[in-house]
Order: C-alpha cells, then sequence, then structure tokens
C-alpha cells in the first residue's frame, strides 16, 4: 500500500466563492469544474522514504468519487490551516517583524544614496538597504531626502517628524503610517470598485494622491459590479473599515465608489496617540489578501 489515510471533506462556503471569483479548477486532471471539496492523502516519498502528504481541491464529482473509492464519508468543512511557516513561528513566541519605524538616509562609500529601514515586533530586529536610483551621489542631501519620502510614499509611509542631520551624508527619521500622522489623521480614504483592462474587478483605497494606492483583487470570473460590491463590503467589514455612507455611489461605467475611515482613525487608543504619531504599535498591515 502506497497511500493510505484517505479524507475528503467540503471547503467552506467562502473559499468556494473565492475559487469561483477566480476561476479556480478542480485538481483531478483536466477537469475544469469548480472546486467544491478537498482530498488529503499520506504517502511515502520516493527513494528517501519520507511519509509526506497531499491535499488537492476537487469538484463534487470528483470529491464523490474519492469518497466511494476509499469507503469515506465526506466531512465538514474546516477552518483554513496557517502555513506551516506561520505556525513554526508562533509556537517558538516569534512574530515576524513589525512595520518600518526609523529611516536613515546615508551616502555610501561606493558614492550612492541609500535608504536604510529598521523595522521592531516580536522580539525581532530587521533592517534592509535600498539604493535610492532617483538621485545621484553628487547630489546633496536634500534630493536625497526627497527622494526617500518618495519611495516611502509608495508604502503609505511618512516621517513623524523632522529629519535629523548628523552629518551632511546622511540624515534619520522616525515614521509612522500617514493616516496616523497630523496631516491624513481625519481624512477619509478614497475607495474605488472597477474592473481594470484585463478583467479583474479591484478594490484601490487611496488616502491621497502623494501615496501609492492599496489595491486589492477581487475576481476576474463570474464578476459583476454588484458581486464586486459584495465581496469588498465583506473584506472592508472584516478588516474593520468604517464606511462614511450607508451605500456606494455606482456610475453608468459599472465603477462604484465610497469614502471610508482605516480601523485606526476611528478607534479611541489612536485617538489619544493622534496627532503624535511616533507610536507604532498595533496593526497596521491592512492588506490581507482575502
Ligand atoms: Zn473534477
Amino acid at each position: 500500500m502506497s497511500s493510505w489515510d484517505h479524507e475528503v471533506y467540503r471547503l467552506p462556503a467562502e473559499v468556494i466563492d473565492r475559487g469561483d471569483r477566480f476561476g479556480a479548477k478542480c485538481g483531478a486532471g483536466k477537469c475544469a469544474e469548480l472546486p467544491t471539496h478537498a482530498v488529503r492523502w499520506t504517502y511515502i516519498t520516493g527513494r528517501s522514504g519520507r511519509v509526506s502528504y497531499t491535499v488537492r481541491r476537487v469538484c463534487t464529482g470528483h470529491g464523490e468519487r474519492f469518497a466511494v473509492k476509499h469507503h469515506l464519508t465526506v466531512g465538514d468543512p474546516r477552518p483554513e490551516q496557517p502555513s506551516q511557516y506561520t505556525a513554526a513561528l508562533e509556537a517558538f513566541g516569534l512574530g515576524v517583524a513589525g512595520p518600518v519605524q526609523h529611516v536613515r538616509v546615508y551616502l555610501s562609500r561606493s558614492a550612492q544614496w541609500y535608504l536604510q529601514k529598521h523595522r521592531a515586533g516580536g522580539g525581532l530586529l530587521a533592517t534592509s538597504n535600498q539604493w535610492l536610483p532617483g538621485v545621484r551621489g553628487a547630489e546633496p542631501l536634500a534630493r536625497a531626502i526627497v527622494e526617500a519620502e518618495t519611495v516611502l510614499a509608495q508604502t503609505t509611509l511618512v516621517p513623524a517628524a523632522p529629519w535629523q542631520h548628523p552629518t551632511s551624508n546622511e540624515a534619520c527619521v522616525d515614521v509612522a503610517p500617514a493616516w496616523r500622522t497630523d496631516g491624513w489623521f481625519f481624512q477619509p480614504w478614497r475607495l474605488r470598485i472597477a474592473c481594470n483592462d484585463a478583467g479583474m474587478w479591484q478594490l484601490t483605497r487611496t488616502l491621497d494622491q502623494l501615496f501609492q494606492p492599496q489595491v486589492t483583487d477581487l475576481g476576474d470570473h463570474n464578476m459583476t459590479v454588484e458581486r464586486a460590491v459584495k465581496v469588498a463590503d465583506d473584506l472592508l467589514q472584516r478588516q474593520r473599515w468604517v464606511p462614511s455612507n450607508s451605500d456606494w455611489s455606482t456610475y453608468p461605467d459599472g465603477t462604484a465608489e465610497q469614502d471610508a475611515w482605516h480601523p485606526d482613525q476611528v478607534d479611541p487608543s489612536t485617538w489619544q496617540n493622534a496627532p503624535h504619531a511616533g507610536d507604532n504599535s498595533g496593526s497596521t498591515d491592512s492588506e490581507g489578501a482575502a
């Protein structure tokens, strides 16, 4: 017997719905049906003799055939498992380092400007260095700072205080998510739902033209604007965003728009900190692929 511990169970409704929106296909051969079930079995891997397992998402027909073949009862949906990597980190009490909290701009020995990012969280410290190709080494610190702020804006980070200038070749500053700082704390985000040229429906969240918007794919299969709005509403509710209107404005070109607040902008604990922006504790990662 080369495989054992066969199992079959239904997928949660939200997983089936997501599969439908992204055109997922049954994992059995060339079947093109929508996956509604998962099948799982354990086996020995090749010559190394290690025990391994496979999980495959399959359609109703293939799921039921698998059940009959292996004399199984189809099980109830089970929650999605966190990845083994995440589970291992949690087991050892380690979190992934948090958001960027402090940055430094400096001129390297090879006469190029770099942006150094520091993050801390969950007992980890992490530092990364990023070349700033938009500014030449001969250019002054002030130009490098402008370039660094442009790069930071791509992740909606802004300086939370004036830059500190220890030397002419480097400067550093604490940074914070823009929506937690004076300039944008009281400004709602503009939300837009639209279908792009590739046929993908997307939710775009824009705090200001200065910043790269947050874009989330909603689906490119069996979609309508009504379905896109429903998916976006569920996502926003899960992430605790607060709409400023009860309804989306819909337009003849098939787009929908609405204003909303980031959870940090309505959470009383961040209100106490506002407009002081140095505190980066708490969740600022709201991207969460659904
Ligand atoms: Zn199938």
